[in-house]
Order: structure tokens, then sequence, then C-alpha cells
């Protein structure tokens, strides 16, 4: 059995991922989000995009059987369980300017963009390398003929789970997301487990 660590509300982790194991991350309570980026351990110049992914798949609404393609198109994730079905990869993690631009009436937070910075900052990530986030769990509609969206609560239940196998090497962060409207209106911690290889 492998330890299961908990991301407090509003907080991140960053942490390696080798080839061949699996990151599970789990939504203990139920309608969390968790903003997930991963970065080449060897060459942090490689890193997730969700263009490359979209791409490739044809769908914006990514999951089991799915994979997640760097900015040089090799594989960095294969998502082999999901027991949600609906994440989002369209949108950039929360930041400062996110809450002084959409939660004008609320005290700011450096959101899930800042806590990134944090945790990959020992890694050498500079925060002007942060693309948009695989946002595990966000629910994001999207009307196909206008292309307007809505951030809904996420229709994860306590419990759920998406798991994700390392294609290489990486370096990973991960959020407990920040935004109310991201997270049914309260925040929640994530928990998350790393699987060795098979
Ligand atoms: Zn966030």
């Amino acid at each position: 059995m492998t330890a299961q660590h908990r991301i407090a509300p509003r907080s991140g982790a960053g942490f390696r991922l080798a080839k061949g194991e699996t990151l599970v991350v789990v939504d203990p309570m139920g309608e969390q989000v968790a903003d997930l980026l991963v970065f080449n351990a060897d060459d942090i110049d490689e890193v997730l995009s969700s263009g490359r992914s979209f791409d490739y798949a044809e769908r914006i609404y990514l999951t089991t059987g799915d994979k997640l393609y760097s900015n040089r198109s090799n594989v960095m994730l294969d998502i082999v369980s999901d027991s949600v079905g609906r994440h989002d990869f369209l949108l950039t993690p929360c930041s400062y300017d996110t809450f002084r631009i959409c939660y004008e009436n609320e005290p700011p937070h450096r959101g899930c963009f800042g806590n990134l910075a944090a945790a990959l900052e020992p890694y050498g990530v500079l925060p002007d390398r942060i693309p948009s986030a695989f946002n595990c769990f966000m629910n994001v509609p999207v009307d196909g003929e206008t292309g307007r969206f809505k951030v809904l609560p996420p229709i994860s239940k306590a419990g759920d789970h998406i798991a994700f196998r390392a294609a290489m090497d990486l370096v990973v962060g991960l959020t407990a997301c920040s935004a109310k409207d991201s997270n049914g209106g309260s925040f929640k911690p994530i928990e998350y487990r790393i699987e060795p290889a098979a």
C-alpha cells in the first residue's frame, strides 16, 4: 500500500514521478478541482501542452485511454483510470489576477498559479513558464456553436479519482484549487498517491 498524501485547501505540492509510475489524484470530499502540471525532469523546457493534446485527441474532454502530450509532441502522461469523466484542459491556473478580475469582492489569493510557481521553483521552473494545466475534476461545459463556456461545480463525488501513468521521468505540480466557482463554493483538500511501475 503506497502512502496517500494530502494537499491542504488552497495550496499545492511539487514532486517527481518516474517513468512507469502512476499518479492517482483523489477528490476526498467531492466537488474539488486539482490543477496538474508536468515537466520533463531532464529538460524543463519540455512541458505539458493542452493544444497538442487536443490536436491529437480531436476532443477537448479527455479521459481514460487519452494521452497528454508535451509542447514537443511526446506523450507525457497516459490517463489509465478515471471515475469522473469530466475534466478541463482549456483554462489557465487561477491566479492573483484571476481574483483581481473575476472576484473583485473577495480578498485576492495567489491561486493555483502562485501555488504551482512555489511548488515548482525548487525544480528550476520560473513562473512565466507555467502554461494551462490539466484541471482534474473541473467542469467547464462549452456551447458547441458559440464557444461560450460556463464554470460549474465539479461532478466528482467523495473518493473519486483520475490516474495518470508517466511516459517519461517527470516533475509534477499539483494543487487544491483556490477559486470558489470552480469548486462548488468551498475549498477542500486534494489527495494523491504514487503507485509503482507494473
Ligand atoms: Zn485554481
